[in-house]
């Protein structure tokens, strides 16, 4: 392990860059998760056709406890395998200061303390948790070693952190203990058996159908008010405005802009922030701009879909 490298991408990802490093799950593409423009980054790199939420990595159980609320069930499931494979969803903390993208706007969090040592060191050195889906192009596999990680993001990434490859190449478990009986989100490394023989509750029914469709969360963090797409000049009173560029229609009681300047990245980053602003019952609804469909621009428009379809 050469702490000049850790040093280097620990700078790199202090100043909002995205950099691929080693754990012992697959290669990871990590952003510092407090920091929405670089979260907007991971999914501007993987072109990820949708906001699902991203696992945040921290070194430690306390770290972990900074920012998630830990059942009983979770603090026996960090016991017995952090550091390693396994990753805990929890409620937020009050004072979470997450990214509201890296969350995909939920009020909870999946959480894991990754146990390679370049992924150990780097949180330590950095000192802030880090979001970190696979390192690689959506759709494509995941990357166990430097080398496909360059093959497949090698032109889009500041920075590769070498390090032994990882060994496990399968995902994390993932599980949802935010409900009184913990539940399979997605099977991983840790067997259904293992998570038993600690938590004897523990429900695995979902597992025939728990790599969940991108979005289709069942937490999927929903508007109350109605969502109006592609919208133009206000169409009724009180309706609150998401703008994107410089052209701001009349009518509108409230606007917040995702991006003066037109920028894609900017908006994504300001998206969930601008719904959790206007979703207040002194408004009417929410109208959006048109949001060009190109780049992260698709992923954005996912969510808006999303949320004008459960709403309206
Ligand atoms: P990955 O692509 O390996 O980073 O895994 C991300 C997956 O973790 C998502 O697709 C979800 O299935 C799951 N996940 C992350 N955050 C949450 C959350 N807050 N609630 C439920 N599942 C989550
Ligand atoms: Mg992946």
């Amino acid at each position: 392990m050469n702490q000049d490298s850790i040093n280097k991408a620990a700078k790199l990802l202090l100043e909002g860059n995205v950099v691929a490093f080693p754990t012992e799950t697959v290669y990871g593409l990590g952003a510092i998760a407090t920091n929405d423009t670089a979260i907007a980054k991971i999914y501007e790199v993987k072109q990820r056709p949708n906001f699902n939420p991203l696992i945040v990595h921290i070194e430690s159980l306390s770290k972990a406890q900074q920012l998630g609320v830990l059942s009983n069930d979770a603090l026996k499931l960090a016991a017995a395998f952090w550091p390693g494979p396994l990753t805990i969803v929890t409620n937020k903390q009050k004072n979470c200061d997450i990214a509201l993208l890296a969350t995909a706007g939920l009020s909870t969090i999946a959480l894991r303390v990754p146990a390679h040592p370049v992924a150990q060191n780097l949180l330590h050195t950095v000192g802030k948790p880090l979001a970190a889906p696979s390192a690689n192009p959506s759709g494509l596999l995941s990357p166990t070693t430097s080398d496909h990680v360059k093959t497949c993001l090698g032109d889009k990434i500041s920075f590769i952190l070498e390090g032994a490859p990882a060994e496990i190449g399968i995902e994390s478990s993932i599980i949802d203990c935010t409900e009184d009986t913990p539940q399979l989100l997605r099977p991983g490394f840790i067997t259904i058996d293992q998570i038993k023989s600690i938590i004897p509750n523990f429900s695995d029914t979902n597992q025939n159908h728990s790599i969940k469709a991108p979005g289709a969360l069942k937490h999927h963090y929903a508007p109350q008010l109605p969502i109006r797409l592609n919208a133009q000049a206000a169409i009724k009173a009180n309706e609150a405005f998401i703008a994107f560029g410089p052209n701001i229609p009349k009518g509108y009681v409230k606007v917040i802009n995702l991006s003066l300047a037109g920028d894609l990245i900017e908006a994504a980053s300001k998206l969930f922030s601008a719904l959790h602003q206007l979703d207040q019952p002194q408004y009417s609804g929410i109208a959006v701009a048109t949001i060009p469909n190109e780049g992260i621009g698709f992923a954005i428009n996912d969510r808006l879909k999303r949320a004008a379809a459960t709403q309206n």
